[in-house]
């Protein structure tokens, strides 16, 4: 199947769904990815800022960029001009740097808390203790130009069914309490980000609003893997 029938499929799939889909294009090059642009499709997701850059500045300009990987502060400012959204910021170190860059551009930059809820150590992101203090903090309330529009969480690898759908439950409560707590009256607070290729089939189960698939729509990546 080439890359625009596997978006056809999703796009059925996900249809009367209340679900984002975000095509995952990182390790794919810049004609992959206009393929899928193509094929209609408009919201990419990249983890690595110098290939999002470089295929930022040879594609077309009203793609939505979604970072989905980990963000160092220092590399913030390479994509404050024109990033759609951060899904995976995990300290409030990080959002600080955002809102900084993001005022030089004099944009209000959406961002996703990312939240640990595999069973894994490798993976980045905040607990809830975490999410909560940031969110609490009076650095945070003093941001003008970083908008959190929801939360982001990456299940367990290879995990049985059973775990991957307690792991997506866990970030959904928690995105449900925080809304109640932190964001009951604005409507902008209304993003779960969970589900890839393997799993978005129970993300979406448990109430994923963007769901982040590569692998089925690029197939196997072509890019060697450039060091973050
Ligand atoms: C790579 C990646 C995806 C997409 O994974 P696939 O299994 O290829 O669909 C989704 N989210 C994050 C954070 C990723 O790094």
């Amino acid at each position: 199947m080439s890359i625009a029938d596997n978006l056809l499929k999703y796009k059925k799939e996900l249809e009367g769904e209340q679900v984002e889909l975000i095509a995952v294009s990182k390790n794919n090059e810049a004609d992959a990815v206009l393929e899928a642009y193509n094929a209609g499709q408009r919201i990419f997701g990249e983890n690595i800022v110098q290939e999002l850059v470089e295929k930022q500045a040879v594609l077309p300009q009203d793609i939505e960029w979604h970072l989905i990987g980990h963000l160092q502060t220092n590399k913030v400012k390479y994509i404050a001009p024109f990033i759609s959204m951060i899904e995976s910021v995990d300290s409030l170190k990080l959002l600080a740097e955002i809102n900084k860059q993001a005022a030089k551009h004099k944009r209000v930059i959406d961002c996703l808390l990312q939240i640990y809820i595999a069973d894994e150590e490798t993976k980045f992101g905040l607990d809830h203790a975490e999410a909560i203090e940031l969110l609490r903090s009076e650095e945070y309330a003093a941001m003008k130009n970083i908008r959190i529009t929801g939360l982001m969480g990456i299940a367990s690898n290879n995990a049985l069914e059973k775990q991957t759908k307690d792991e997506f439950q866990e970030l959904k409560v928690l995105f449900d309490g925080i809304k109640m707590s932190f964001f009951r009256k604005e409507d902008s607070f209304k993003e779960v980000s969970m589900g890839m290729s393997g799993d978005y089939k129970i993300a979406i189960e448990e109430g994923s609003t963007m769901v982040r698939i590569g692998s089925n729509i690029f197939g196997a990546r072509k890019i060697k893997h450039f060091k973050a």
